[in-house]
């Protein structure tokens, strides 16, 4: 029949006017996004242990992580992520044997200068010579006030060991 094919495309059209609409208007309403997607990256310092396994296991060489050694602990300098080269495919967040490294759900993470992609999360200057020697000391001193106590522990049980021998 002569126009059948735009009786079929107006009621296609005419029907999707009343059927449940599967978008949004972005930006003004955001999609509910899923529990594990992957967007803008979490760091949390205090977790970290400096381990490098995100560094090692990222295939794109995202990650910088730069660090100094203080009264043998490792503190973190920097802790960078250039994201222009990441996939999002997960695996440092795996790696991390500490959960310090998460997904947020913000996944607007253009910026208008390439310079500011990368998301720095630790940039710290090395500590200065003598703050480096007041912990060095410091720790010193608590490593040696460590073994002085337990070596008095250790003579304190040897001689409660001692009497009782006697006694019995
Ligand atoms: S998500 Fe993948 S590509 Fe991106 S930093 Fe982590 S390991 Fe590298
Ligand atoms: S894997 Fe986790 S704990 Fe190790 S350096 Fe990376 S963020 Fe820190």
């Amino acid at each position: 029949m002569y126009g059948s094919g735009l009786i079929k495309g107006l009621s296609i059209t005419l029907k999707e006017f009343f059927t449940k609409k599967v978008t949004v208007e972005y930006p003004d309403e955001i999609y509910p996004l899923p529990d594990r997607f992957h967007g803008r990256f979490t760091f949390d310092k205090d977790a970290c242990i400096s381990c490098g396994m995100c560094v090692r296991s990222c295939p794109n060489r995202v990650i910088t992580l730069e660090t100094e050694t203080v009264a043998k602990k490792k503190r973190i300098l920097k802790y960078e992520m250039d994201i222009k080269y990441c996939m999002f495919c997960g695996m440092c967040v795996e790696a991390c044997p500490k959960g310090a490294l998460g997904y947020a759900k913000d996944f607007e993470l253009c910026q208008y200068k390439w310079g500011k992609l990368p998301m720095v999360f630790v940039e710290e200057q090395p500590l200065p010579p003598e703050e480096r020697a007041r912990l060095e000391e410091a720790a010193k001193k608590e490593a040696e006030a460590k073994k002085a106590a337990l070596e008095a522990a250790k003579a304190k049980a040897a001689a409660a060991k001692d009497s009782s021998g006697k006694e019995g």
